[in-house]
C-alpha cells in the first residue's frame, strides 16, 4: 500500500515500492538501434513502392514486424500484406538493417545495470525484436548482466507491444507481481505495453519523437537521457 508521502510523479514512489526488479526494453533503450531500425523500415517500405518515413518507423517501435507491415498496408493500400509480402519485407528489412554496420549502446545505460545489479535487484529484457545480430551480441556488450531465461524477445509471444503479453510474461516468468517492478521503456507502444501490464513504467526519450507521444502513452515519469536517469535513480535505489 503506498503511503500519503509517495508520489507517482516522482522518482522518490521507488522507496514506496516493494522492488524486486527491472525489466529493460532493448531497442532505444539498451542499444541506439532505432535509427538503423527506422532507416531499415523506410528502405524496405519504399523498395516495395511504399511511402514512408522514419517518424512513422518510431511510432511503431516495438510492435512485431508483421503488425508493422500489416498496418502500414491496411493504412497506405487499403488491405492487409499477404504472407508472401509480409515475409519479402521483413527479409529487406533484415538484411540491410545488417549492411548498417555496428550498433552503439546507449550512453550511461550500463550504470543504471550495474545500479540495479548492485542493489541485488533482478533484470529482465523485455523485447518486440528478433534482429538476432543485437540478441546474440548483448552479453558480449552488456557482460554480466542478463541470463537468457530473463529475456523475452519476438520469438516468445504472439502478439508483441503494445500488448501487455510480453511484460505479463516477464510479470510471471520472475514470479513478480506488478508493483514490485519498474520498467525503462522509450517508445510509446512500448509505455503502453507496460502500462497495460500494471508496471511503473519510465520513458527515457532516446529517439526523434516529442514527449507528448511518451505522456500520452501514460508513461509515469519522462527523462531526456540514461545520465539524468541515472542521476535520479542513484538517489533512492542503493
Ligand atoms: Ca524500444
Amino acid at each position: 500500500m503506498m503511503n500519503c508521502h509517495c508520489n507517482k510523479n516522482k522518482i522518490s514512489i521507488l522507496s514506496c515500492l516493494d522492488l524486486k526488479a527491472f525489466f529493460f526494453d532493448m531497442d532505444g533503450v539498451l542499444f541506439d538501434s532505432m535509427p538503423h531500425h527506422a532507416e531499415a523500415w523506410t528502405y524496405a517500405f519504399r523498395q516495395m513502392g511504399i511511402d514512408f518515413d522514419e517518424y512513422e518507423a518510431y511510432m511503431r517501435e516495438g510492435m512485431t514486424s508483421a503488425g508493422t507491415i500489416n498496418e502500414i498496408y491496411r493504412l497506405k493500400l487499403g488491405r492487409k500484406a499477404t504472407e508472401e509480402e509480409c515475409e519479402r519485407i521483413y527479409k529487406i528489412k533484415s538484411d540491410y538493417f545488417e549492411t548498417l554496420g555496428e550498433t552503439k549502446m546507449i550512453p550511461h545505460v550500463t550504470d543504471i545495470l550495474q545500479l540495479v545489479k548492485n542493489a541485488g535487484l533482478d533484470i529482465f529484457v523485455v523485447t518486440g525484436s528478433g534482429q538476432l545480430s543485437l540478441l546474440d551480441t548483448l552479453n558480449d556488450h552488456f557482460p554480466g548482466f542478463f541470463q537468457r531465461e530473463k529475456i523475452i524477445t519476438a520469438f516468445d509471444v504472439k502478439k508483441g507491444k503494445p500488448d501487455p503479453e510480453p511484460y505479463l510474461m516477464a510479470l510471471q516468468k520472475g514470479n513478480l507481481k506488478p508493483d514490485q517492478v519498474v520498467v525503462i521503456e522509450n517508445a510509446p507502444l512500448g509505455v503502453q505495453s507496460a502500462v497495460a501490464a500494471g508496471i511503473f513504467t519510465i520513458a527515457v526519450n532516446t529517439g526523434i519523437l516529442k514527449d507528448e507521444e511518451l505522456i500520452n502513452s501514460g508513461a509515469n515519469l519522462i527523462y531526456k537521457d540514461m545520465k539524468s536517469l541515472y542521476e535520479e535513480l542513484k538517489t533512492v535505489i542503493k
